[in-house]
């Protein structure tokens, strides 16, 4: 028989298959010898207490012979001789995923990419690091696998639709990610994995007869009867039957392009502010209260959120034992993002740590700078977060040197004389920050770290959230899109394109790469339904 058993472990017996055995014989009051094997249902962590415990939820096989868990079928069928046709604009997850479920469909996608393949990418994402050169087409968010490739892989997401979760991350399995992701808590891929398991689905969408072009920027849409006939590229024009757009969040002249033809877009509310990086030690000794030994436990983690004048203050993409870094998509503008490898063996541990901005926040600020935008405009929080980046680029000195500044001296309006280690390659500039953020990001962000340092207090002798060992860096400015491009909630098209699809999370419609993902097969299910 097969028994759903609960169990709360030591991190060394988690670890340890025997002791799983043994613990398991004991709950079931069965002899050690009649427990055959058994599946991990699901794996978390609980920290809580003085002592951290591992919950795990498995599925024992008693007096059973033992089987793999099986992972569904997925059947991508020959699309080469297909009828229709669906051009996806970005090879982001939403775009990969959308290309995988048409093909399931019997439908031929069409992927235009702007960027290169992962390994033509990594050069570009070399030079930016080393030489602070960054090419517009290649980086950190554009190129095959979208922002998602090189990202930290984290795959959890506030979405409560389990079924479809489920089969992303089956899918990510049968591409070949660990099947630990099936069951842990905090589900987590790492940068140096994603970038075969990416391939690895490019490889699948040609083999079945899908077309996957590279350095195909899309720079126009033809527009004939509220349709698309073609989109434009520099080496000419590409039709379909159907249109995804899938540009993701950094994608700015999409955005433009659609507001100079007056296709309906509108400004969409995101959040910005710093990205913290604290030593790893420092975070595995507040959260596992002294208790932390790297052979069991994964380097610790944290969430962190409180409201401060009515507005939310996060944490945002945690990433333990990780990088910051730079994801800027054009030169003078600086973003940073932060990722880690599967181990999340660096010594550090860095977070987003952000303000919501509102539209009247940015029509203050932009009032403020006299910028010739209209109040209106659907542009204006875009703007408002490009304004923004260049400040921070300027402050940094160029070559993608980011502004920083010690945590402690940031709150206390100290500037910083000297700058701790930082994992952010580029190097990092003491600047103060106030200066580069708006005052409504600045004194909530004070604030909340105040706050911070009072959830994660120092323990055992070390230091606490609130330290000088932290630093900050500007500016974590990419969270999610500024913009927003309507569909209609029962057809999923534009509502003045009948075949034009907006999806992901530049469209609005995402906020990370599993609903990223989410909405691509979204979107390719209703389109078996129009198509066939
Ligand atoms: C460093 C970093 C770390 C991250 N870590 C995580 C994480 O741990 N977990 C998580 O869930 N999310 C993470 N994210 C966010 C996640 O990557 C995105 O939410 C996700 O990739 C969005 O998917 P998407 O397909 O909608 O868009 P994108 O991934 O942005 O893909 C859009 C694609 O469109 C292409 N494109 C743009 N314009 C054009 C054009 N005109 N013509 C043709 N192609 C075009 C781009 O080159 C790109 O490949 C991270 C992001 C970054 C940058």
């Amino acid at each position: 028989m097969q028994q759903k058993i609960s169990l709360k472990l030591l991190p060394s017996e988690a670890a340890d298959e025997a002791a799983i055995k043994k613990l398991l014989a004991n709950s079931s009051g069965k002899k050690e010898s009649e427990i055959k094997g058994f599946h991990i249902l699901k794996r978390s962590i609980d920290a809580r207490g003085k002592t951290v415990w591992i919950n795990l939820t498995v599925n024992a096989f008693i007096n059973e012979p033992f089987h793999k868990r099986k992972i569904p079928k997925f059947h991508f069928t020959d699309v080469s001789k297909a009828v229709k046709r669906v051009i996806i604009i970005g090879a982001g997850p939403a775009g990969l995923f959308a290309a995988l479920k048409l093909i399931e469909q019997g439908i031929k996608p069409i992927i235009l990419e702007r960027g290169k393949d992962v390994r033509a990418r990594r050069r570009d994402l070399a030079l930016l690091n080393k030489e602070g050169i960054i090419n517009p087409d290649s980086n950190y968010c554009f190129g095959e696998g979208g922002a998602g490739t090189y990202s930290d892989g984290k795959l959890y997401t506030r979405s409560n639709k389990r079924g479809d979760i489920d089969r992303i991350l089956h899918l990510f399995v049968y591409f070949g990610a660990e099947e630990n992701i099936l069951y842990d808590a905090h589900p987590h891929i790492g940068t140096n994995k994603l970038p075969q398991i990416i391939t690895a689905m490019r490889k699948k969408i040609v083999e079945c007869g899908g077309e996957f072009l590279f350095e195909k920027k899309v720079t126009d849409l033809i527009i004939t009867n509220e349709k698309i006939k073609a989109v434009k590229t520099a080496d000419g024009l590409f039709e379909a039957d159907a249109y995804i757009l899938a540009t993701g969040h950094s994608a700015r002249d999409i955005f433009i392009l659609l507001d100079s033809k007056n296709i309906l877009i509108h400004a969409k509310p995101f959040a910005m502010g710093v990205r913290i990086e604290h030593p790893q030690s420092l975070i595995n000794n507040i959260q596992y209260h002294s208790n932390y030994t790297d052979e069991f436990l994964p380097p610790a983690s944290y969430n962190l959120i409180d409201q401060v004048n009515g507005k939310g203050v996060f944490s945002f993409c945690m990433c333990p034992g990780g990088i910051i870094a730079p994801s800027s998509t054009d030169n003078g503008e600086l973003v940073v993002n932060g990722w880690s490898p599967s181990k999340r063996n660096n010594p550090f541990a860095n977070s987003g740590i952000v303000v919501q901005v509102e539209m009247e926040d940015a029509i203050k600020i932009i009032g403020k700078m006299q910028l010739a935008i209209e109040k209106d405009s659907p542009l204006l929080l875009m703007e408002f977060q490009k304004l923004i980046e260049q400040k921070a680029y300027a402050a940094g000195g160029g070559k993608f040197v980011a502004p920083a500044q010690r945590l402690v001296d940031f709150v206390e309006n100290k500037i910083s004389s000297s700058l701790p280690d930082c994992s952010y390659l580029p190097g990092i500039h003491s600047a103060e920050i106030k200066n580069i953020l708006p005052g409504f990001i600045t004194e909530r962000l004070k604030m909340a770290f105040r706050s911070f340092g009072e959830k994660m207090p120092a323990r055992f002798g070390g230091k606490g959230y609130f330290t000088n060992e932290a630093v900050i860096v500007a500016t974590e400015s990419r969270t999610s899109s500024p913009v927003r491009i309507p569909r209609d909630s029962e057809t999923l098209n534009h509502p003045q394109l009948k075949n034009l699809y907006p999806c992901g999370e530049g469209a609005g419609y995402a906020g990370g790469i599993v609903s990223a993902a989410m909405d691509g097969e979204k979107i390719a299910g209703k389109l078996a339904n129009v198509l066939i």
